[in-house]
């Protein structure tokens, strides 16, 4: 059994602590949502939406303590709102899409005219989600709701980093019986995770590259779909048409909204020569402007970096990037307060050789490079192991997409930047390390957590053994 001490992000100071379960205690709560899942599968769909409708009123209920946990969390408050008023919206969305989806409709073979075919959709019984410390709340839920109105039961397991929230949500989670009988969100550390990933039948796992590889080659000893959504390093390419205005507003809110701390974030941009210096020096002016939010939570835009390594991560990063030759035009130094905190960092003298152009950041720092040709732009762009989402900002939309078409990632903004933080509609798909196993948004988001068996209906007689007698040839 592991106790954790949690580190308050702002202050710097441990001011949390909670045991992760015990391999028996794990267990024992497993065996418990599988043993409701049949039933809760059983139920009508209309059953599970009306159980979600209660837990989203209990959950309204609870707000202000939720949000105050998650502040103490992420020392960030707006942010922690948004997260957490937002869950209501999340359920209503997937309730709404999913009696639309997986509808068991009966259709005749063309091949075989006596046939006729209806799909069943087995939901896998016990999912396990295991969830990342940069949007505590937003991750927590994101897969475990489609999950439970695919007919699942859910554990997630969110992280070590920010456990704090876990103990108002399980609260309104409790305040429904039929809810809390499939559905149970306990913090734990890597070895909860992974005797997690031993004990479901379908993990997703929200996380880094490196975590994701170890949860993959888990999952495929275990045999079991693993859905996972790792880290980005995220390209804006800015064409010589586009407007700067709106460019470097994008460059600025999407590189440093969240501390950087989000896997969408862009982090690395690429302008059109053209344009570079008006760029930079218009995007410099507005980042000057920007605030931390210390000593007040309540003004400025730039929470502390929640887990205080991603800060040592970031350091590194930038003076890995200054002994290469990269100048910083604002920002760069990391300020100790207990907590850290960095402001929007600008970046220019950049390239490849630099980890901070190449690796994921995860931080509020914007290294800018010149183009001279779009095919350049792109190839820059392409370039490295990740290809989670990118953005394009040109003088029309249509020159934009273009360019979007290029790119190798699952999510393109097109004259803006990190959308797919806001848009849960689209399927999307990650390119190269930055995930696999299908789409988190969309429908595929709520179809994956179904098997499809197919029940195949014989209409006319069967075929006998005497259709390949091989006499039947000869005539
Ligand atoms: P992390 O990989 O360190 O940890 C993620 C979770 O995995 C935590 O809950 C942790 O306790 C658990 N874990 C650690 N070792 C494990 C193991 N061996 N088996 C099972 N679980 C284990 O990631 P992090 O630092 O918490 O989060 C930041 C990362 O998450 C960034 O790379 C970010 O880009 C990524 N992320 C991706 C998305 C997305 O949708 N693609 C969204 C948010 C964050």
């Amino acid at each position: 059994m592991d106790t954790y001490d949690v580190v308050n992000p702002r202050s710097g100071a441990v001011d949390h602590r909670f045991t992760a379960p015990a391999a028996a205690e794990l267990d024992a709560t497993l065996a418990r949502l599988r043993a409701a899942q049949p039933a809760w599968a059983a139920a009508p769909l209309a059953h599970r939406i009306e159980v979600l409708a209660r837990w989203r009123a209990e959950w309204i209920r609870r707000q202000p303590d939720i949000i105050d946990a998650l502040t103490l969390d992420t020392g960030r408050h707006l942010i922690s709102r948004t997260e957490v008023m937002g869950l209501p919206g999340n359920i209503d969305r997937w309730s709404r899409l999913a009696p639309t989806l997986a509808q068991e409709e009966e259709f005749r073979s063309a091949a075989l005219p006596t046939i006729s075919y209806r799909s069943q959709y087995v939901p896998y019984a016990l999912v396990g989600a295991i969830s990342p410390w940069n949007f505590p709340v937003a991750l927590c839920f994101i897969d475990a709701i489609p999950a439970l109105l695919a007919g699942c039961a859910v554990f997630v397991k969110p992280s070590e980093v920010t456990p704090r929230f876990a103990i108002p949500a399980m609260q309104s989670i409790a305040a429904v019986p039929e809810l809390a009988a499939v559905f149970h969100v306990q913090p734990g550390g890597r070895e909860t995770g992974e005797r997690l990933v031993q004990s479901v039948d379908a993990v997703c796992f929200t996380g880094s590259v490196a975590t994701g590889r170890k949860v993959a080659e888990a999952a495929a000893r275990a045999f079991i779909p693993a859905f996972l959504e790792l880290g980005g390093n995220d390209p804006l390419i800015v064409t010589a048409s586009a407007d700067l205005e709106r460019a470097t507003d994008v460059a600025l809110r999407a590189t440093c909204l969240a501390t950087g701390q989000a896997c969408q974030s862009l982090e690395r941009v690429y302008v059109d020569r053209r344009v570079f210096a008006p760029f930079v020096e218009r995007l410099v002016e507005k980042a000057r402007r920007v605030e931390v939010n210390w000593p007040d939570i309540h003004a400025g835009t730039i929470g502390p970096f929640i887990f205080g390594k991603q800060a040592d991560i970031v350091a590194a990063q930038l003076a890995d990037a200054r002994a290469k030759g990269a100048r910083v035009l604002c920002g760069g130094e990391i300020l100790d307060h207990g907590g850290k905190w960095l402001r929007p960092t600008v970046l220019v003298d950049v390239d490849h050789s630099m980890t901070v152009m190449t690796d994921e950041t995860f931080g509020p720092v914007i290294p800018v490079m010149p183009f001279d040709t779009v095919d350049e732009a792109v190839a820059l762009a392409n370039e490295g192991v990740y290809g989670l989402s990118a953005g394009v900002i040109a003088g029309t939309l249509e020159e934009a997409e273009a360019i979007g078409r290029r790119l190798d990632a699952g999510g393109i903004s097109l004259n803006d930047g990190s959308l797919t933080a806001m848009c849960h509609e689209m399927e999307k798909h990650s390119f190269k390390l930055s995930g696999l196993g299908g789409s988190r948004m969309g429908p595929g988001g709520y179809l994956r957590f179904f098997r499809r068996k197919s029940l195949i209906r014989q209409h006319g007689a069967p075929a006998t053994l005497d259709s390949i007698d091989e006499s039947l040839a000869r005539s």
